[in-house]
């Protein structure tokens, strides 16, 4: 750059007109040792000190304690007094003693006599400085919220040049590993061919400035696992007027499933509940007829199905009711202290009645006091036992025995159809039958409810057993 000289008009006071009417520009006049001769009246507006105030004291007067211990005041007058200036940006204290950011700039100057001064324009930038700020905390905020969020956030330019992506774009795209150059949209998905389908959306997204939401996709993610998204897409004008398209890639794989199991299960409870309820249909019309007829040992036998079948249903009512209730974490225990014996003997009785061909043989002694809820530990040993009957596979003895050691552990053996090996750890399982039983009926909530209940006491259930041979269930109550 050339160095041009101005050719000033030596007969007008050039500084002085500055000094007199700057209303941006405060100016400080100092001697060369710091000490202030002249202030400007855009200086008292600025930082509220008049010359009765400041003149005759150091410049140290104006920089804050922080600077000051620094040696900030003295660094600055020995930089202007050896290079002829100096700048800076940092705060002065005002006379209320307030911090004021500030850009300064210090220049040798002389006076007629030769005298050296300092001559210091500073401009107050304390608002812009704090513009400045706010918009750098606010700029920290979106990226901590866009870092913060789980769906894939992803800003594109109209030529679908990614200007913005989030953590959890990385977390799913991290695959490919030529990401880090790729800065085109239609690349990064370009091995993903559900997104042929979005690419040709958003692009006339661009075009028509007109979004969309919730276009559901599958892809596998960089793990390699399937999961299922929802895209949206929407243009916005950027500061710069620039036409850009804010694309949010949400996981909907947990809804769909959840969806799923719904339909899942109500499905399968109207299925159930089908059987006895077209049962009883059956035998009502059975013994319409049956009156007709007047054969009162028919009627007694369909009585006795319909009444067979109302239990099955009263039963599956009440374990729907019971899941529910157990699954919104609604299961209260109502803890009172008992007998183990006395509690076991009540459920082997209710089995009983319903099964009295069945031989339930009592093993251990059950003395020890118990305390917990009686009626849904009932509940448990009777599950168990109606099982152990149910999937008896005719072989009719059932043992029950009861152990204490650091715990009480309660136990049923059947020598019945047995579990696989495969198919065991899911039977305590909401809903799950083992493929063999599916013929019995049941649905499958039994032993789910005896576990939540013995979870509720803190105890642990579990069963051991061989297909073909039997099964012996276990449960256990911390004393
Ligand atoms: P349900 O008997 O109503 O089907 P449960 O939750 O009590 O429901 O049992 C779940 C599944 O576990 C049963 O469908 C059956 O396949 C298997 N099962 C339970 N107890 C036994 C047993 N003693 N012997 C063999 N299989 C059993």
């Amino acid at each position: 750059m050339p160095n041009t000289t101005v050719q000033l008009d030596t007969s007008y006071n050039y500084f002085e007109s500055l000094f007199n009417n700057a209303v941006e520009n405060n100016i400080l006049l100092m001697d060369n040792n710091g000490i202030i001769i002249a202030i400007n009246d855009a200086f008292t507006e600025c930082f509220g000190y008049n010359s009765e105030d400041i003149l005759g004291k150091h410049a140290r007067t104006i920089f804050t304690p922080e600077d000051r211990d620094r040696g900030k005041p003295e660094d600055e007058i020995s930089k202007v007094l050896n290079n002829g200036q100096s700048s800076d940006d940092n705060y002065l204290l005002t006379k209320a003693k307030g911090y004021v950011w500030v850009k300064g700039e210090s220049t040798l100057v002389k006076n007629s006599d030769g005298d050296v001064r300092i001559l210091k324009v500073i401009q107050n930038i304390h608002k812009q400085k704090k513009s400045e700020v706010s918009i750098h905390q606010l700029n920290q905020f979106n990226e901590n919220i866009l870092s913060a969020i789980e769906d894939v956030v992803i800003v594109l330019d109209m030529n679908m040049h990614i200007l913005k992506t989030n953590r959890a774009f990385h977390s799913l795209f991290s695959n490919n590993e030529r990401i880090v150059q790729i800065l085109n949209f239609a690349q990064v998905i370009k091995p993903y061919d559900v997104f042929d389908e979005i690419t040709r959306n958003i692009q006339s997204a661009i075009n028509n400035k007109k979004g969309f939401s919730n276009i559901p996709i599958e892809i596998e993610t960089s793990s390699g696992e399937k999961r299922v998204f929802d895209v949206s897409c929407s243009p916005f004008e950027f500061v710069n007027d620039e036409n850009n398209v804010l694309i949010v890639i949400h996981d909907i794989t947990v809804h769909k499933q959840l969806a799923r199991e719904r339909e899942d299960v109500i499905g399968f409870v109207a299925h159930e509940l089908r059987n006895p309820l077209a049962n009883l249909v059956l035998c009502n019309d059975l013994m319409g007829e049956f009156l007709k007829e007047s054969n009162p040992e028919e009627i007694n036998d369909l009585l006795q199905r319909s009444k067979n079948n109302v239990s099955r249903l009263n039963k599956m009512i009440a374990e729907l009711y019971d899941a529910t209730r157990i699954n919104s974490g609604n299961l209260k225990l109502e803890v009172s202290a008992f007998k183990l014996k006395d509690m076991v003997m009540e459920a082997i009785d209710t089995v009983k009645v319903l099964q009295p061909s069945y031989n339930i043989v009592v093993k251990g002694e059950g003395d020890i006091l118990v305390k917990g809820d009686r009626y849904r530990l009932i509940q448990v040993v009777t599950n168990y036992l109606s099982n152990g009957i149910k999937y008896s596979n005719g072989k009719t003895d059932v043992v029950l025995e009861m152990k204490t050691e650091n715990e009480m552990i309660v136990s049923v053996k059947d020598n019945g159809l047995g579990i696989s090996a495969e198919q065991l750890p899911y039977i305590f399982d909401r809903f799950f039958r083992a493929e063999k039983t599916k013929n019995l009926e049941g649905i499958g909530l039994g032993l789910y409810l005896c576990r939540q209940i013995i979870q509720a006491h803190n105890g642990r259930a579990w069963a051991e057993s061989e297909e073909g041979k039997g099964s012996i269930f276990y449960f256990s109550i911390p004393l």
